[in-house]
């Protein structure tokens, strides 16, 4: 499992399914135990025998909320989903956690999100002036009182008209007793592949959730692709294309997990390759180069290999932190860096070090780094980030909600070297961050340029609710 220091962006969900497959609920908890780092905050698994829906979910890591050998037995069924949430809309409530499950005119139906709807404000505004009851404060809702409401006559024309209402990031998974229907959002902001084992279909946020069950990746979701997997098999169907596509180019950076695909490409590969860049943009006169574990360890791998400095293991970290420090709310974060960090004195004293991360958010972990290892004898410190400067807040499913939170919104990159006390401190560009994947036109990359790719709400603190 991936954890996460303090000053870092989270990812807001992990989502897994699984359709025609007699351990659908154990295979699901596989999963999401895989997608543990994508959230936290709460874990849960809806499943189906053909007949009903049985969900549990809790508060907490998958293992905890499923710790109880009685909580599996009833999820029993040939079909499963399942979602890890970090909240960024929404607070940490039980309600909140997901799946979420209701029965309409269209039947029973429970629902996974990986994402953030952009227009969420404005469309639980409508619905509730028409006398929607709302069961949770999260935007994941709105596509089920979307689907409830639509006057089309199957299930999948539901819940196309639901879609069709919805703007911004996602990756939906809806199970019924009859099938597991899949969509991702016509810009790709969210990652979500597709595998198959022992004769089922799988889906998941990232591959790694799939080599945990051995199952065999096929393809990508596409963007604005809808999936409806059931007893004919797979058919897809696509939504009117976006303008432009906008896959998260953070997921490589820094969400998910090296070992998995996103977007159809090897994680590791690219994020070696953002070291290699690195290296070759911001050269450094230095004797080692050193990773903020484990964020940075790939990255850091690459810068070495390209500039030719050794790498060494010059920072431990302690991996039995618990969830105390990946909660949501920034006053629980401000906990000593050193709980989690220590630096090895025999590899950092009298060196000139390269302390390679993937971005820097607020500063406040990296500027304790680097004190910690000036007081192991570090004799130069030089920072290099894997990523360009952060100056922008995303609203696709990332936890940056105002720009006063990101250090270089306000901050020149020599003052950002100078608070966090760095003899230097280079970021990567954005043209050269882009060589690192296929083809850097379809990545988003509204967090550091400002571009973003759909409308975005005016007030953003007005949209949580
Ligand atoms: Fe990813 Fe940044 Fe775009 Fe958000 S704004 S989707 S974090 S690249």
């Amino acid at each position: 499992m991936i954890d996460h220091l303090d000053d870092h962006l989270h990812e807001e969900c992990g989502v897994f399914g699984i359709f025609g497959d007699p351990e659908a609920s154990e295979k699901t908890y596989l999963g999401l135990y895989a997608l543990q780092h994508r959230g936290q905050e709460s874990a849960g698994i809806a499943s189906t025998n053909g007949q009903d829906i049985k969900l549990r979910k809790g508060l907490g890591l998958v293992w905890s909320v499923f710790s109880d050998p009685e909580s599996m037995p009833p999820l029993k069924g040939t079909s499963a989903i399942g979602h890890n949430r970090y909240s960024t809309k929404g607070s940490t409530v039980i309600i909140n956690a997901q799946p979420l499950s209701i029965e309409c005119k269209a039947g029973k139906i429970a629902l996974a999100h990986n994402g953030t709807i952009t227009n969420a404000y404005e469309l639980r505004k409508e619905l509730e002036s028409e006398g929607a009851i709302f069961q949770t404060t999260s935007d994941s809702e709105l596509l089920l009182h979307l689907i409830a409401r639509s006057k089309k006559d199957t299930f999948l024309e539901m819940v196309k008209d639901g879609l069709s209402r919805i703007v911004g990031a996602y990756c939906y998974l809806l199970l019924t007793p009859e099938a597991l229907v899949v969509a991702r959002d016509p810009h790709g902001f969210r990652p979500l592949s597709l595998g198959r084992t022992d004769g089922a279909y799988v889906v998941a946020s990232e591959t790694c959730a799939f080599d945990i069950i051995g199952a065999e990746y096929l393809r990508s979701v596409e963007p604005g692709e809808i999936l409806v997997i059931d007893s004919k098999g797979l058919a897809s169907h696509r939504m009117p294309p976006a303008p432009k596509l906008s896959f998260c180019i953070f997921e490589h950076i820094y969400f998910s997990r090296p070992d998995s695909l996103v977007f159809g490409e090897k994680v590791d590969k690219i994020r070696r390759r953002l070291g290699k860049q690195l290296a070759q943009e911001s050269p450094c006169d230095a004797d080692i180069v050193i990773s903020v574990p484990d964020s940075g360890n790939t990255a850091a791998l690459g810068y070495a290999r390209a500039s030719g400095i050794k790498y060494e293991i010059g920072l431990i970290r302690n991996h039995y932190i618990g969830r105390t420090f990946i909660a949501p709310h920034q006053d629980r974060r401000k906990l000593d860096v050193r709980v989690k960090l220590n630096p090895v004195a025999g590899v950092i004293e009298g060196r000139r070090v390269v302390l390679v991360d993937d971005s820097i958010v607020r500063g406040t972990t990296m500027r304790q780094i680097v004190q910690l290892l000036r007081s192991k004898g570090a004799r130069e410190v030089h920072v290099r980030i894997s990523s360009p400067p952060i100056c922008f807040p995303c609203y696709y499913g990332i936890d940056i909600s105002t720009s006063s939170e990101l250090i270089a919104c306000s901050r020149k990159v020599s003052e950002i070297a100078d608070y966090l006390g760095a003899d230097s401190l280079a970021y990567l560009s954005i043209e050269a961050m882009l060589q690192t994947v296929d083809d850097g036109s379809r990545y988003c990359t509204a967090c550091f340029s400002g571009s973003y790719p759909t409308t975005v709400p005016v007030d953003f603190d007005k949209f949580q609710f």
